[in-house]
């Protein structure tokens, strides 16, 4: 089941207010529309009755795929600075519906099922186009860091993220993306083979550790103190 909630949205640019439906769990098996929607960054856009401006409201949503073996909860980006809180209380939710106090039924589910936690539209839908594509998301997080190690001028802020955006035949098309607005600042291209060579170990190993047996998979986890 998908499930919304009513809640009021304020407009960024002017201020107006209006009453909107936004979505408190989405059921991907049942739902592939929504996932498709998120993929699109056109989920749960709104238009300004007042001004025409058009936006996103901040995700905050469960998510759950089972063919994919996901269950996500996403937050919005503001709530990065509480990334240790919320992984932790994502957990709690993840082992009360299937750990091991639930029921065996539950339990076998939730052994498919890996839980994660994102903050932002990019970082979410990233997570989806990298399952798409076959793609371990620990070994796309520290393909990001050879990335930023080898990029001079790397425009990574407290705001501004690499995220993937797609996968072509052999490349990943990565970009700079604002987290909270979803401003894209620039893209860059990494070959395949460039993943293929992190996911082979080489020197990882210490940061894949760091990365492993979380939900909060992200290179931010590295980057931004937790509060
Ligand atoms: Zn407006």
């Amino acid at each position: 089941m998908s499930i919304f909630d009513s809640l009021s949205a304020v407009c960024p640019e002017c201020g107006t207010e209006q009453a909107v439906k936004v979505v408190a769990s989405i059921n991907a098996d049942r739902r592939p529309d929504l996932r498709e929607q998120i993929i699109k960054r056109t989920f749960q856009e709104r238009t300004c009755p007042s001004c025409g401006f058009t936006f996103r409201l901040p995700p905050r949503f469960t998510y759950q795929h089972f063919a994919e073996h996901m269950w996500m909860i996403v937050h919005p980006r503001r709530d990065l600075a509480k990334w240790q809180e919320l992984e932790a209380e994502a957990q709690e939710v993840f082992d009360s519906a299937y750990g091991p106090d639930s029921s065996p039924l539950a339990r076998e589910i939730g052994a498919q099922l890996i839980p994660r936690v994102t903050f932002g539209w990019p970082a979410a839908r990233e997570k989806l186009v990298a399952r798409a594509a076959g793609l371990d998301d620990i070994t796309l997080e520290l393909l990001k860091m050879a990335v930023i190690r080898q990029v001079p001028k790397a425009p990574l802020t407290d705001q501004t993220e690499l995220r993937l955006d797609r996968v072509d035949e052999d490349d990943l098309v990565l970009f700079w993306v604002d987290g909270t607005t979803e401003a894209v600042e620039a893209s860059l291209t990494v070959p395949r083979s460039a993943y293929d060579e992190v996911a082979g170990g080489g020197d990882w190993a210490a940061l894949r550790a760091q990365l492993t047996g979380h939900a909060f998979v992200d290179l931010n986890r590295l980057l931004v103190p937790a509060a």
